[in-house]
């Protein structure tokens, strides 16, 4: 099995909407220095069945990026995915769900993992409750904390604290050969947390931003700085992977500070990156 990185960006990805800083004027301008939208695809490697982690707004184009890779339809649908886990309700992360209805995909029953909180995101906004009354996505309920099984792959969604106006926010826990943490979002490390990250195998968590103060709301907005997150961690022997990074972040660029992560043993995502699990 593996895991895509489909989406090594914040939310609005990179370029970010409307901003002209020079990691986005960049990104505009070659299409390697993009970040879209953050989100993950599982996939088996005899292409029996593909699990996306988040649908982005760039979602229609993270699909491109796993064409062929899987070679058997196992499911009466029209995408080649086998379903869809949510982690929260913010743009980044379930938009995508939108071009599962008529005016795009028309899909047929696609499962959409997601706690009851998000359920309720779900069934009580427009446009989700029409993809639920058309039957173009099936919501499965997950339960915190509570193993599920996804073909070869146990999942376990665990409890993240951020900033939820409404529904809740999880990360996610995969066990195939090896013990996988999926964490795009947070709003401060718990201990918890950490001793989760500490027990995986493969970690790939919150790099939205490098330091604090990166940009002047960032109290609005809170995320963990790489800075604390790898000063709490201290000596990784483990696998970890920034992700969701924000057009701010210093690592965009080939500098000072992504040489010293790197020479501490942190690895960078980026979109289409491939890791074996
Ligand atoms: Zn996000
Ligand atoms: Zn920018
Ligand atoms: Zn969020």
């Amino acid at each position: 099995m593996r895991i895509k990185i489909l989406g090594s960006g914040q939310d609005a990805g990179i370029p970010h909407t409307g901003c002209n800083c020079e990691v986005c004027d960049k990104a505009r301008d070659h299409n390697e220095n993009r970040r879209l939208g953050p989100s993950i695809a599982i996939l088996d490697d005899n292409g029996d069945f593909c699990y996306l982690i988040d649908a982005s707004p760039d979602f229609k184009y993270q699909l491109d990026m796993i064409r062929g890779e899987i070679n058997e339809k196992k499911r009466n649908g029209r995408l080649p995915i086998s379903g869809i886990l949510l982690t929260h309700a913010h743009l980044g992360h379930f938009s995508g769900l939108w071009q599962l209805g008529r005016e795009a995909v028309n899909e047929n029953e696609l499962p959409v993992f997601c706690t009851l909180k998000m359920k309720h995101v779900l069934l009580d906004n427009y446009p989700f409750n029409l993809l639920i009354q058309n039957k173009n996505i099936e919501v499965v309920e997950i339960h915190l904390q509570k193993e599920f099984k996804l073909n070869g792959l146990t999942g376990i969604p665990i409890k993240v604290p951020h900033r939820d106006e409404v529904g809740d926010t999880v990360g996610y826990i995969f066990q195939s050969k090896k013990r996988i943490i999926y964490i795009p979002d947070i709003d401060s490390w718990t201990d918890e947390v950490l001793n989760e990250i500490r027990n995986s195998d493969i970690a790939i968590i919150d790099g939205t931003f490098y330091s604090k103060g990166e940009i002047p709301e960032h109290d609005e907005v809170p995320h963990p700085s790489i800075l604390e997150t790898i000063t709490l961690l201290g000596d990784i022997r483990n696998e970890i992977y920034f992700t969701h990074i924000n057009h701010t972040n210093p690592i965009n660029i080939k500098g000072q500070e992504r040489k010293e992560l790197e020479r501490k043993g942190y690895k960078i995502a980026y979109d289409g990156m491939t890791i074996e699990i």
